[in-house]
């Protein structure tokens, strides 16, 4: 697949529009909204007092400190492990944060997602969005650029390119391989970050030293097709996997590289069994990093339809601009409509189409659409066609 020519996110992705919101005070002299410029430079007495604690530890100091008021990190995925590492880094003082989320906040989230509260979900926010207002409350002097999409072969150069780490808040491996392609691709290092049931899993992928996810995991693991949906979830579980990575993105950050672990870590916080795989050196016939095949970024072999993982169903086959207004008067005969800035959201009205009634579809600016409540592809694709167009 190919990589759009554009480079300018408000075109391709119209959701993208508001770009490094919550934009540090700048000091005077220093360009406005420049998101390598808030940082070391900022002589802003309050996070001066911010920071007292963490540059008093070694590892850290006040030149550590600096180096990660300059970063800038993309973070893949914000429910609950991506709003873990993004609410460590944000109150660590990593300046630049790039939070990309499909999704938007649900009650059922909030056991366990903790940058979002009920109004978020009563909203239907996109999460993106309402983690970059959570960072800004707490902490204005890091720049968040919230971006509403899906990351596919597509869209990763834009979305992943010109960060100096990439971390993984995704719930599929089928992300994960497209970021492992993008970050050896690119010499990126990136963290990989999984938790399910009372089970968390993390490893660092440094290309071209450790191995990658698929030196690892040459195909998807089949004994971890597991998910939250299907095995619930413990909040401490996700916390403790966010807790390890984000330590490893402070080093990997501050520099600190000979501290890095080289292994790919599990522990589960119910039994207490720990174990550790070797991942210290890159595989050489390894499709990814060995033969450099990066099959995950050439977008071989994606649907444009795929399942996320909650009875749900996402289309994102096309980019077709969306005006809520419009749609929602066409749609007001026909159920349930409201909309906000960031999505629209239809329950069609009890009729004798049965199968139809507990159907809830999310529309995105950009055309992108959830349907929520059935597993069946085609129903979501006729579902699509009749409410928003063919
Ligand atoms: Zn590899």
């Amino acid at each position: 697949m190919d990589v759009p020519d554009s480079t300018d996110l408000s075109q391709e992705f119209p959701v993208a529009r508001g770009k490094w919101t919550a934009t540090p005070p700048a000091p005077a002299g220093s360009p406005a909204g420049s998101p390598a410029g808030s940082s070391a430079a900022s002589p802003a007495a309050p996070t001066d007092d911010r920071y007292s604690r963490q540059v008093l530890f070694a590892g850290i100091r006040i030149a550590g400190q600096a180096r990660l008021a300059s970063s800038r990190v993309a973070i893949v995925g914000c429910g609950a492990t991506g709003s873990a590492l993004t609410q460590l880094l944000a109150r660590a003082g990593v300046g630049n944060l790039r939070i990309i989320d499909r999704d938007y906040v649900e009650p059922s989230n909030l056991q366990r997602q903790a940058l979002f509260e009920e109004s978020d979900a009563a909203e239907s926010l996109p999460k993106a969005i309402a983690a970059s207002r959570r960072v800004a409350a707490f902490n204005s002097t890091v720049s968040t650029d919230p971006q509403v999409a899906d990351l596919t072969p597509a869209n990763a150069q834009v979305l992943l390119d010109g960060f100096d780490l990439i971390l993984d808040g995704t719930d599929n491996f089928e992300t994960r391989y497209l970021i492992n392609d993008f970050a050896v691709a690119n010499a990126k290092p990136w963290i990989y970050t999984a938790a399910v049931g009372s089970y968390a899993l993390t490893m660092n992928v440094l290309p071209g030293e450790t191995a990658c996810l698929s030196c690892i995991f040459p195909d998807q693991p089949g004994g971890m097709v597991e998910t939250c949906e299907t095995s619930g979830i413990l909040n401490t579980a996700v916390n403790l996997a966010a807790s390890i990575a984000a330590t490893e993105a402070l080093k990997i950050l501050v520099g600190a590289t000979g501290q890095l672990r080289r292994t790919l870590l599990s522990f589960d916080v119910w039994s207490n069994e720990r174990a550790e795989v070797n991942a210290d050196a890159p595989r050489p016939e390894c499709r990814a990093c060995g033969e450099r095949d990066f099959v995950h970024l050439r977008g071989k072999g994606r649907p444009h339809i795929t399942l996320c993982g909650r009875n749900s169903v996402q289309i994102h086959e096309r980019h077709r601009p969306v005006d809520f207004s419009e749609l929602e008067r066409r749609l007001a005969p026909l159920g349930t409509v409201r909309h906000n800035d960031y999505v629209l959201k239809f329950n069609l009205r009890t009729s004798s189409q049965v199968e139809h009634n507990t159907i809830e579809m999310t529309l995105f600016p950009d055309g992108r659409a959830i349907f929520k409540g059935t597993t069946e592809p085609a129903l979501a694709r006729s579902l699509y066609a009749r409410f928003v167009g063919s």
